[in-house]
């Protein structure tokens, strides 16, 4: 039975469980080895920290860093981190402003489009935390402006859509150089979005490991057992460690469930050890 899931998401960022009630769905599921990961702050990882150590659950800090990409996207997960070194943490306090910058603009597109939304009812719904897509989505869920989550990325949200807009994004050098300096592992989180072919993906491998990244999420609730067995190929060529993680987001990805790291894979506690020694831990 899979124990070990790296990759999950609070209320402090998309997610819908609070802290506390994720470690201790963690707990639940029956995992004994967790990442929280959420998109570009550290926010929630005191409490969690301190419920996981409440409950004897192993929880590695992290994160998840969207980094410039083209043509899919490009998440950059970080293990292992300090997160009070003080460089990562002006640098996520700049990500955080890109991010105040781009929800007005959102809603002014939205607006435009005929659609009645104010930046009121997105904060509401992020419950005064960090303001992601989902947020947008679930107002225009809840508004009847559409039929569900999908159907508000494919319409309005996503990537080149009606009412998409990009945000400052460090590079991806940058984000795995942000990772390293702050004591962590780079690891790139669910490679299957970043669309590329496998031609491409190996020659875009190439690059990032030559920029110091140190992993590949094989493992994810987006991807097959074909696409897994291609991202462990390009994890041996690259000398990467293979990690895995649901992406769980509570009902803001409903049919993604914590500890299911897709097509019943599991990951094996062997890479977490493998990790700290090569940062010289125990
Ligand atoms: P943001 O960080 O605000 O740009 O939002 C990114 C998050 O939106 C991702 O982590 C996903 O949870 C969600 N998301 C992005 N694209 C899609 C999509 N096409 N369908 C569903 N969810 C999406
Ligand atoms: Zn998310
Ligand atoms: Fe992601
Ligand atoms: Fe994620």
């Amino acid at each position: 039975m899979n124990q070990v899931d790296l990759h999950m998401h609070t209320n402090h960022s998309d997610g819908t469980f609070r802290p506390r009630e994720l470690v201790r769905h963690a707990k639940e599921k029956g995992l004994t080895c967790i990442s929280v990961t959420d998109h570009d702050t550290m926010s929630s990882f005191d409490e969690c920290a301190d419920e996981a150590k409440k409950i004897g659950v192993e929880l590695i800090p992290g994160i998840e860093i969207s980094a410039q990409f083209e043509p899919g996207t490009l998440h950059i997960l970080g293990y292992f981190l300090d997160p009070g070194q003080s460089e990562l943490q002006s640098t996520l306090a700049s990500i955080q402003k890109a991010r105040l910058e781009r929800n007005p603009q959102i809603i002014q597109k939205l607006n435009q489009l005929g659609v009645s939304i104010t930046l009121a009812e997105v904060e509401a719904e992020s419950g005064g935390k960090q303001i992601g897509r989902p947020h947008f989505a679930r107002v225009l869920l809840k508004k009847g402006v559409v039929k569900s989550m999908e159907e508000a990325f494919d319409k309005y949200l996503g990537k080149g859509q009606s009412a998409y807009i990009d945000k400052r994004r460090l590079s991806s050098r940058e984000s795995i150089q942000r990772i390293r300096k702050a004591g962590g592992i780079a690891v790139i989180a669910h490679p299957k979005q970043m669309k590329l072919d496998e031609k491409s993906l190996e020659k875009e491998f190439e690059r990032l490991a030559s920029e110091g990244l140190g992993g590949i999420e094989a493992y994810n609730s987006c991807q097959s057992a074909a696409e897994a067995g291609l991202y462990k190929r390009i994890a041996k060529r690259f000398n990467l460690f293979v990690t895995g993680g649901s992406d769980f987001h509570g009902t803001n990805k409903p049919d993604v469930q914590l500890g299911s790291l897709g097509n019943g894979a599991a990951l094996g506690y062997e890479v977490i050890q493998q990790m700290k020694s090569s940062l010289g831990r125990k």
